[in-house]
């Protein structure tokens, strides 16, 4: 099968299209044929090597994977361990678990987990304790086929096509875990999204406004600040001016903002505490504008404010981004498409911070 593999790393990495065996499925593990996968900030950091990880070469990246089963592995096993077979098939015999074939459409969770620690007993998996990242600790989609286990694919509901499950798989349901799990939304909020273009700022408002919430977003061109204000903010504002957080003050009469969904880190999280109610939360899942910062603990117990971590998702948060998406409820924002041989250009793009939504890989596009 054709793979894009990362041979060197940059920025730019030194990508290649290359031939490489066909993918073999283990006990538990399945085969997908890829149709679509997403970039993501994530993917960038693969390519430039700064990720806290160790990460071996060549790899292929690609986390956020839509597509087809074409192979299903053995589930033979000694009889003792049967039910750890079960377990690690996602066949665990709850009513509804799923049972897979060749032919189904599926979303696969990306943070592999174990499936058997104390989090994943408990449907924590976002926290287990032996999770690996799929496209970074293990070869990803931009390829034609990936090998995953079965308990991390979530069925693409009917309605829901490759291109717009491979657009919300990882932002859309890294915004349902910080809004549905890690922090709790009240009707009539003042929410705060962070980069309204973004995978998770687009989800971030559409989810918000769903939980009856009034969003106020951040985006640092007019085209971006139009996207977020088409996708429900009620306010938007550009970044680059300093007094953004003053301007949250007055359109919020004073009150400031309930919750803040943030993964930008740096001197923007520092802000977002100027911009925060009394009582009120930050949530943040990523830093890719500083991952130390010095806070100020005063006001933070003062005004008893909260500072959550959010780290990707449940296997439930992406079953749920799925079903609203079915329902029309999380529409998918795609910036372009790009042909597997094209994957290097789409890195580049997303680099350039130019785009509007998600940037995503067909492999078999021509
Ligand atoms: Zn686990």
């Amino acid at each position: 099968m054709k793979a894009i593999q990362l041979v060197a790393h940059g920025p730019p990495g030194k990508f290649e299209l290359r031939d490489v065996p066909d993918p073999q499925p283990g006990p538990g593990e399945v085969v997908v044929q890829v149709q679509s996968c997403g970039l993501n900030h994530l993917d960038l950091w693969l390519e430039e090597a700064g990720l806290p990880i160790p990460v071996k070469l060549p790899r292929t990246p690609g986390g956020e994977i839509a597509g087809k089963i074409v192979e299903i592995g053995s589930a033979a096993v000694p009889e003792a361990s049967q039910r750890d077979a079960q377990l690690r098939q996602g066949y665990d015999g709850r009513a509804g678990a799923p049972r897979w074939n060749v032919g189904d459409a599926v979303a696969v969770q990306s943070n592999l987990f174990c499936g058997e620690c104390e989090f994943c007993r408990r449907g924590e998996d976002s926290v287990c304790l032996r999770s690996e990242i799929l496209g970074v600790q293990r070869d990803g989609g931009f390829a034609e086929k990936v090998v995953v286990p079965a308990r991390a694919l979530v069925r693409l509901p009917e309605s829901v096509d490759f291109d717009t499950s491979a657009a919300l798989t990882l932002a859309g349901s890294t915004a349902m875990h910080m809004l549905t799990n890690r922090a709790q939304v009240r009707a009539g909020d003042w929410v705060l999204a962070i980069g309204g273009a973004s995978g998770v700022g687009s989800a971030a408002i559409q989810i918000a406004r769903h939980l009856g919430a009034r969003v106020i977003s951040t985006g640092s061109t007019e085209a971006k600040r139009a996207l977020a204000r088409q996708l429900g903010a009620e306010f938007v504002l550009d970044p680059n001016d300093a007094n953004w957080p003053a301007e949250i003050r007055k359109i919020t009469n004073k009150h400031g903002v309930d919750l803040v969904v943030e993964h930008v880190g740096g001197e923007v999280l520092l802000k977002c505490f100027e911009c925060l109610a009394r009582d009120g939360t930050i949530v943040t899942c990523g830093a890719t504008a500083g991952r130390e910062v010095t806070l100020n603990l005063w006001p933070l117990f003062v005004k008893q404010h909260r500072l959550i971590g959010s780290y990707g998702r449940n296997r439930a948060d992406l079953e749920t981004t799925l079903e609203w998406a079915a329902a029309g409820k999380l529409k998918p924002v795609i910036d372009s498409i790009f042909p597997l041989d094209q994957t290097a250009a789409a890195f580049a793009m997303l680099r350039s911070r130019r785009v509007l939504g998600k940037v995503l890989v067909e492999p078999f596009k021509t």
